[in-house]
């Protein structure tokens, strides 16, 4: 079974994100870009499939700016076998890239496409289950736990107050959880080798989708920030300032 990992680049989740001066986005110049870190996830899950003799090959997408090739590089040297860059400069929003998505599936018929549940960058969470409408497959959402018998998928999800186990037949959409796996780092030997693996480059107007924007952004902003707080000499002056700021009877 071939399964495929979509990948995105985004701002490194160390990073704190600084918005531009005039509010239109974040801004990412100069800032540490890295695989989103649900992806990751996704990439090790696969790897673990295919080091349980589940999964034969593991294909990694991008769709983004060249640079993505470096985000895909990371996965092949994760492990990944084989990466395609669908290579623009525009923000693709996440139903353009579900219908992107759902050419590279309907070319590469895996029997599994594991994407990370949400975007760190846009924290959309649409991807995934745009993808299966699209396909019309089986959706596993929010996993943390992903085992495969036979023709068909056992997706443990996370759910208000507990776990749900569903059971879909393959082919499916999964998408990842924090708590599926720990990914693995690259060893040097490793990001030695995935510099040979193959990565092609495609265009988004290769595919024929209509991926223009439908949304439009009207603002970013900061969050607000916190105010000081007030420190109290005793019990009775915190009861006395609740009850001036209405918080206590
Ligand atoms: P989102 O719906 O934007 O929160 O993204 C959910 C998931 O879809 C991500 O974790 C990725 O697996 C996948 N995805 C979203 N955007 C892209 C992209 N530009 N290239 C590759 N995969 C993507």
């Amino acid at each position: 079974m071939k399964l495929l990992v979509p990948v995105k680049r985004v701002i490194d989740y160390n990073v704190k994100p600084r918005v531009k001066s005039d509010g239109s986005g974040v801004d990412l110049s100069n800032v540490k870009m890295s695989m989103n870190p649900f992806d990751e996830i996704a990439v090790e899950e696969a790897i673990r499939l295919k080091e349980q003799g589940v999964a034969s090959e593991i294909v990694v997408v991008s769709i983004g700016v060249a640079k993505a090739q470096e985000t895909l590089r990371t996965a092949l040297a994760m492990g990944a076998d084989r990466a395609i860059l669908i290579e623009t400069d525009a923000e693709v929003e996440p139903l353009g890239v579900a219908k992107l998505l759902a050419k590279v599936t309907a070319e590469e018929q895996p029997g599994l496409v594991i994407l990370g549940k949400q975007a760190i960058d846009d924290d959309s969470n649409q991807t995934g289950q745009m993808l299966a409408a699209l396909l019309g497959w089986a959706q596993g959402t929010f996993a943390s736990k992903v085992e495969v018998e036979g023709d068909s998928v056992a997706v443990t999800r996370e759910v208000d107050g507990g776990l749900e186990t569903v059971k879909l037949r393959l082919p499916a959409i999964v998408t990842t959880d924090l708590r599926l796996n720990e990914p693995r780092y690259a060893s040097l030997p490793n990001i030695m080798k995935a510099k040979s693996k193959p990565l092609a480059n495609r265009k988004p107007e290769e595919f024929g989708v209509d991926i223009s924007p439908r949304l439009e952004t009207v603002s970013v902003s900061e969050p607000a920030k916190r105010s000081a707080g007030i420190k109290v000499g005793s019990v009775d002056e915190l009861v006395a300032k609740l009850k001036e700021l209405g918080v206590a009877a």
